[in-house]
């Protein structure tokens, strides 16, 4: 199957330099990549009999394969590719995948990298594109909790603790909220807190592993966070939307967030909301009435098939193109990278394309809002210098 001709608007992107504002370490090399480990990398899903039995009849998987072999110059198929890139030296294979993403800064979310991933600095010298960090929030605050006796004192170590990053060139920082309680937010009971609170310090005398959940933390220190970003005078990434299935999809529309939107307390926070999908209409809803907020469509576009094409077109609905931001949220494997580059280019051209066929918006405009998308926006959202250096 060939790749389909090329729209004419990806030309003038071409030496549109993105910003990836949402993305993953790479997974350290060198390692045999199995079928079923490449099929993984193209769904959220945990189960691997899903990557066993289903992921090979998947759009994504299959628009995919000839993305990939096409870069590779051999068969379309998952045997070829495999024996193709298990074959080839991984450090001049990942620079040559990762260079046909034409990505000009990567902001790495490190929040699930585990031994076998890059650092920051390993992946800028192995991919030769700067790297800036996103702070995971719950990651770190769960670090904090053995030092502090109540909950105010928690919270004061991560507003320390944040500033510290930031001032050693973290960007941002994100919530995986949705994961770990419901992101309708609620003016946090007291009480309740304290209890919860007292519940996690216990753990930590029992040398148990501490894992943030429930509303009452989470929403707190969400609360806290949106209040020192906007004190550091950085963006608030929040995951809303579909991810894996450790999250309750019901619970992550971002609607919920209504509080950080319209309290005076949270006035010039600017909060980017990732993923969306299938909530990305509403993003986009908030997108149009809140100045501070932002949204991307992250893995949306690579994994949905033609549905992350009209998840395109429906976000620039209401979504002004100022306020659309360009995130692949690729992790590990080079492929992965490269296709949501590809993809997301391609939704793009397509939608704005449709927007200037209909006589809606000129070229001109069509080729400035790409531009905007891919880089622009996310360099003045997270007061990014302008150049290489990012
Ligand atoms: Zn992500």
């Amino acid at each position: 199957m060939a790749v389909r001709d090329a729209h004419p608007l990806l030309e003038s992107w071409r030496d549109v330099p993105a910003v990836d504002h949402h993305c993953h370490p790479l997974r350290r090399w060198p390692f045999e990549l199995t079928a079923v480990e490449l099929r993984s990398a193209f769904t959220e899903a945990i189960d691997p009999a899903m990557a066993e039995q289903h992921v090979t009849q998947t759009a994504a998987y299959q628009g995919a394969l000839p993305r990939i072999a096409a870069e590779l110059n051999c068969d379309p198929s998952e045997a070829a590719i495999l024996g193709h890139r298990n074959a080839a030296d991984p450090a001049s294979y990942a620079r040559q995948l990762l260079g046909r993403t034409t990505t000009g800064v990567m902001l790495v979310d490190q929040g699930f990298a585990s031994g076998d991933c890059f650092t920051l600095e390993e992946q800028q010298r192995a991919t030769g594109i700067p790297q800036r960090e996103i702070i995971r929030l719950e990651t770190l605050a769960e670090t904090l909790v053995n030092d502090s006796s109540e909950p105010r004192a928690w919270f004061a170590a991560v507003r320390g603790a944040l500033q510290a990053s930031i001032k050693r060139g973290a960007v941002g920082v994100k919530t995986i909220c949705a994961y770990r309680a419901s992101l309708k937010l609620r003016p946090v009971d007291t009480d309740a807190l304290g209890v919860a609170f007292s519940a996690l310090r216990l753990r930590v005398e029992h040398s148990q592993p501490v894992r943030l959940a429930g509303n009452a933390l989470c929403h707190a220190l969400l609360f806290e966070a949106a209040q020192a970003c906007r004190e550091l005078d950085v963006p608030l990434q929040v995951h809303c939307g579909f991810g894996d299935p450790d999250e309750d999809l019901a619970e992550t529309s971002p609607l919920g967030l209504r509080p950080l939107f319209i309290d005076p307390a949270y006035r010039g926070l600017r909060v980017a909301l990732l993923h969306c999908y299938p909530y990305h209409r509403e993003a986009a809803y908030l997108c149009s009435v809140f100045p501070g907020v932002y949204m991307d469509l992250s893995l949306t576009i690579p994994f949905a098939g033609l549905e992350g094409f009209r998840a395109m077109r429906e976000t620039l609905g209401l979504c002004p193109t100022s306020k659309l931001l360009y995130a692949s949220d690729a992790t590990r494997y080079p492929e992965v990278y490269l296709v949501a580059a590809m993809l997301h280019r391609e939704a793009l051209a397509e939608a704005l394309g449709e927007l200037r066929d209909r006589a809606i918006i000129s070229r001109a405009a069509a080729v400035d809002a790409g531009r905007q998308v891919l880089a622009e926006n996310a360099r003045r959202l997270y007061r990014l210098p302008n150049g290489p250096a990012g």
